[in-house]
């Protein structure tokens, strides 16, 4: 039976902490974590398809890997991930030594899938067909989540709240390879952060493809989707998500609310988190800007433990761009969303994500884009070069923006973001952050992250690694604030309203 087993994670914060889970899972199953690849006799990559370049790299890597298994053929290897779901057969045509092909949703399989490996394998070797492959499911069974859980050692934790995307971007394959959404149930996310807490970690990162969609469909089938929403909106005496009240946590939290059907949705969730748990941080990924509106930013603007950031994705700033995306925002709306975030919330720091080069992009349309990034001033911001992603709506359009064009928008837009990352960190010099401290840097200097997500790196010794602590900034560079611990270690502070 093998008994050591090597993961590599290409992608996102999701892949990150589902990669998390498969070693929980199989370290339970008895494996040990192999920390490099020639210990493994299970050599497992977790894959990303979101643009051609991140498939390629793992065909790449396993095209090595293969060679290994041509000197010590016991060896196992496998596909999981999004890349497993979107080419399918196709990794078996290219890669014809690989043994498991699995996707998003068929991670809990993964002792069952690795021992039928084992067994085709007694049966039928050398027969290279002698392969698993299982990508069928439509979504992640998330009731049959096992107990074993394991995390990469830190101060902070990823948490996933949810799981697939039913939004349909016209350029995205994630609906695809991750499937149809279904949240965890409140009960288990506090019951998981508090154990969180109390196992020393100080904090959060909730994951989902459109946080804002949690509560829509649980795995019992119950959720807030369609007319049951709107008629617990109105129990709450609100008459549209925008004009909805905030929930009544405390009964949300025993599972009624205000004599209406149950309803958990994302604020629900913050604020839950806020007042039943230890937890001192809490930050959030990917909200859809369509999905996020007041309730969401009030629960920030309440929530003690919620950080000050929003990631964002805006994706253009051009109406004709959003629309062939089918993102179902104009830039206008997603700008008053954000007026309306920063008055309730100042000093919030807000990240994107911006595609360019998307079919059709003229230059006009990229201006567009350039002028909205001058009006939000982001503070940071991921730059994609638009990728063709088979079975999505765009790819069966023309990629008509030339190579060279994309090369240049993507230039022009990260210079452009360095330039307002920098003009906005120097404004935080002589100012006092709070600092969550994660490690000690390459240079022996210890590093960490405000509230606001920024790096900020200071002398200190090791005893302080995990505690929040305050720092008077000193000096910017164009990524990173450079200060010095301003007091002996606090349990909790803010830079809400600096002095
Ligand atoms: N669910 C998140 C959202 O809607 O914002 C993002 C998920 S996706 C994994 C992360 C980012 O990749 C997207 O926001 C988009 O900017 C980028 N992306 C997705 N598909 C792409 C494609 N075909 N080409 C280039 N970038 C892409
Ligand atoms: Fe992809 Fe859009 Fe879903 Fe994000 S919301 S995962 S970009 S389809």
């Amino acid at each position: 039976m093998p008994r050591a087993v090597y993961l590599q994670t290409y992608g996102c914060q999701m892949n990150e902490r589902d990669s998390e889970e498969i070693l929980g899972m199989l370290t339970a199953q008895g494996y040990a974590v192999a920390e490099r690849e020639a210990d493994a006799d299970v050599i497992l990559l977790n894959t990303c398809s979101v643009r051609a370049h991140a498939e390629e790299r793992a065909f790449g890597k396993m095209g090595a890997l293969q060679q290994l298994k041509r000197e010590r053929p016991e060896l196992v290897l496998g596909i999981l991930g999004c890349m497993a779901k979107a080419q399918r057969e196709e990794v078996f045509r290219r890669l014809p030594l690989v043994d498991l092909v699995a996707g998003p949703a068929e991670i809990y399989d993964l002792p069952d899938l690795l021992a039928r490996v084992a067994e085709r394998r007694q049966r039928d070797l050398p027969d290279p067909g002698a392969h698993v492959l299982a990508v069928d499911r439509a979504v992640r069974p998330l009731d049959r989540r096992p107990p074993a859980d394991y995390r990469a050692r830190g101060v902070s934790a990823f948490v996933t709240i949810m799981e697939g995307c039913d939004k349909r971007c016209a350029y995205c394959i994630v609906p695809t390879t991750r499937g149809q959404e279904v949240s965890r149930p409140l009960e288990e996310v506090l019951e998981e952060v508090q154990r969180l807490a109390r196992a020393g970690y100080r904090q959060v990162v909730l994951l989902g493809q459109n946080v804002n969609a949690y509560g829509k469909r649980f795995p019992d089938g119950s959720g807030w989707r369609g007319p049951a929403r709107r008629r617990q909106l109105l129990a709450l005496g609100g008459g549209g998500p925008d004009a909805a009240p905030p929930v009544d946590v405390a009964s949300e939290a025993g599972g009624e609310a205000a004599g209406a059907a149950r309803l958990v949705d994302f604020p629900a969730l913050l604020r839950a988190l806020d007042a039943k748990t230890a937890i001192e941080r809490i930050r959030f990924t990917t909200s859809h800007p369509f999905d996020a509106h007041e309730e969401l930013f009030r629960a920030m603007a309440d929530c003690r433990a919620v950080c000050e950031f929003l990631h964002l994705p805006v994706q253009s700033g051009s109406d004709r761009m959003l629309r062939a995306m089918r993102r179902g925002y104009t830039a206008a709306a997603y700008e008053a969303k954000i007026a309306r975030l920063r008055a309730l919330v100042p000093d919030v720091a807000l990240s994107t994500d911006i595609i360019v080069g998307f079919p059709g992009e003229t230059d006009a349309d990229f201006e567009a884009t350039v002028a909205l990034m001058e009006r939000v001033r982001y503070d940071s911001a991921f730059i994609f070069k638009y990728s063709p992603r088979p079975g999505t709506e765009a790819a069966g359009w023309v990629d008509d923006v030339p190579r060279a064009v994309k090369e240049r928008r993507n230039q022009a837009l990260l210079e452009l973001q360095a330039r307002i990352a920098r003009e906005t960190l120097a404004a935080w010099v002589g100012r006092e952050v709070e600092v969550l401290v994660e490690e000690r840097n390459r240079r022996g200097q210890l590093s960490g992250k405000t509230r606001r997500n920024t790096t900020v790196v200071f002398d200190g010794p090791d005893a302080i690694i995990g505690a929040l602590v305050p720092v008077r900034v000193a000096r910017a560079t164009g990524t990173t604030l450079i200060g010095e611990v301003s007091a002996p270690v606090i349990e909790s502070s803010s830079e809400r309203s600096p002095a």
